[in-house]
């Protein structure tokens, strides 16, 4: 499918798209009848109210979503039947697949043709691959004596809420639902309110796909008013939340004061990226790392947003990425050659500026970017930035900036380059560099991350775990160890009597 013969602003001029919150299969205002402002991050303008849930209305769409469970109308279903709907959901998403992107690049300020190619595709492709998977899996018969059988099986739980951020709004959503829903559950799905519309609208065609009411409601509404009831919901058996450290540590303690549901938490990232000497493609390693970080503006958890870089070639390779870096500059999200986008929102946009400076105040140099841009069109831009003589003790290495910076950190040997990755509270991705088989296996055994890209950082796959060690969460989104999330195992023993 081509991008170019569509005039996005065009199509942006004429959208309404439809704020109401989605419980029991139908569109509803919040109890209160109360909304909120959606603003595109692209030029400020207004996209529309959107309901603002609180409790009242969590409680209604767990209450849906437990009846649903109660009565077998999704868990109850063979497999295969679940499957067939999953897939005609899958396929509903492709046939929207534009005015999903264009959805997604208003609400949040990704360019369109990332949208296109990756959002909407890869969303769809999630929901796609649990259905398929789930009329294949099979329980376990214990070895136990010959004189008692043991069946184990995974049951779904009940009801999900599901909390998810504004960086990848749909996919994220979909990494909680496919498994959740494939499994046979209930999901409460609460979008982040700075990026609430396509949750809404994937609501909408997975009941045109044929999945029953209550079991898929959607809540938009502010973190702390939506949010935080769903996670307090005492009929709520898990969470499975994605986001900050800050909020993932408020889903332990909602936990312990509600009903103590299973809290899965995929949280921030300080991701390092550690080129040694030996590598032979330097430039392909200059790009790899300017396209990972400045991919979606910055705004993804697994950035690698500290490249460490051997003491030897660190003056080379830092100018090998400034100049990567200059091919990232902001432009207009709905233009389909656009490659960076706009910042969330004004908030993000000030959080990011007052990295740079601090950046600056602690004496790193900036060797890229540091400014804000595009401030006429009233949208939020800031330049691809990168930071040269970087400490690891600094706050732009400590702290997750989620936005367009990277640091460069220079390092003397190889055990310092995985002290400085490992000295982190994160611990989500990490790549090492080398042409050296054995240090690469090395390093790569060190770096305490939940997943390590030797001589890359492009390769990503549904079929493999997505998490972090340490502070970036426990669970693991994506692969079939995501169905261990959303279904508890239950043993059945049976006497046999000779
Ligand atoms: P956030 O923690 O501010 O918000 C995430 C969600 O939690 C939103 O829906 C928000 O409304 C809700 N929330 C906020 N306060 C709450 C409260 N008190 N109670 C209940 N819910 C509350 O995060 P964000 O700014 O939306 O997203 C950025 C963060 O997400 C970054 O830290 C990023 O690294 C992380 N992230 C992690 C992964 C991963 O897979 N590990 C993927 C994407 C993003």
């Amino acid at each position: 499918m081509t991008t170019t013969a569509v005039d996005w602003h065009e199509r942006a001029a004429t959208l309404k798209p439809d704020g109401r919150a989605f419980i029991g299969g139908k569109r509803v205002a919040a109890a209160s009848g109360e909304t909120f402002d959606c603003i595109s991050p692209i030029d400020g303008r207004l996209l529309g109210p959107v309901a603002r849930c609180r409790a009242e209305d969590v409680h209604f769409a767990v209450s849906d979503g437990r009846a649903a469970f109660g009565d077998g109308r999704w868990g109850q279903r063979p497999p295969s039947e679940r499957k067939r709907i999953l897939q005609a959901f899958a396929e509903k998403m492709l046939a929207a697949r534009e005015e999903l992107a264009l959805l997604e690049t208003l609400d949040m300020g990704k360019p369109i043709g990332n949208a296109l190619s990756a959002d909407v595709p890869q969303a769809a492709r999630c929901i796609a691959w649990y259905a398929e998977a789930i009329d294949k899996i099979y329980g376990e018969i214990a070895p136990t004596g010959p004189h008692a059988l043991a069946l184990i099986q995974r049951e779904p739980m009940g009801v999900i809420g599901a909390i998810v951020p504004w960086n990848y709004p749909m996919l994220m959503a979909a990494w909680k639902l496919g498994p959740a829903l494939a499994a046979g559950n209930s999901v409460v799905l609460k979008p982040s309110e700075k990026s609430p519309l396509t949750a809404l609208r994937l609501a909408e065609l997975a009941m045109e796909a044929g999945l029953p009411p209550g079991v898929f409601n959607v809540v938009p509404g502010y973190g702390h008013e939506a949010g935080e009831a769903l996670a307090l919901h005492d009929e709520v058996d898990a969470i499975g939340f994605t986001g900050s450290t800050r909020v993932g540590r408020k889903m332990l303690e909602y936990a312990g004061r509600s009903n103590l549901k299973r809290v899965y938490n995929e949280l921030g990232g300080k991701s390092a990226f550690l080129v040694f000497p030996d590598f032979d493609d330097l430039d392909r390693c200059a790009e790899t790392v300017a396209a990972s970080i400045f991919y979606n503006q910055g705004e993804s958890c697994n950035a690698p947003s500290r490249l460490l870089v051997h003491e030897a070639i660190v003056d080379d390779f830092a100018k090998r990425v400034a100049t990567e870096a200059s091919k990232y500059r902001p432009a207009d999200p709905l233009d389909a050659a656009t490659v960076m986008g706009a910042l969330v929102d004004h908030a993000q946009l000030r959080t990011v500026m007052s990295y740079i400076e601090a950046g600056r105040a602690e004496g790193a140099q900036v060797l890229a970017g540091g400014a804000q841009t595009r401030a006429e069109t009233g949208g939020c831009y800031v330049e691809p930035t990168v930071f040269g003589g970087v400490r690891n003790d600094m706050r732009i290495a400590r702290e997750e900036i989620f936005g367009p910076v990277l640091g460069i950190i220079c390092f003397k040997d190889e055990a310092e380059a995985v002290r400085l990755a490992n000295d982190s509270p994160y611990g989500l991705q990490a790549s090492v560099w080398s042409s050296h088989i054995d240090r690469a296996h090395r390093v790569a055994r060190a770096l305490r991350a939940g997943t390590v890209h030797v001589n890359q950082y492009d390769e990503d796959d549904i079929t493999v775990p997505f998490g972090g060690y340490k502070q970036s969460g426990n669970g693991r989104d994506k692969s079939l160890h995501a169905l261990d999330k959303y279904t508890e195992l239950k043993t059945t023993w049976l006497r046999i009597n000779s």
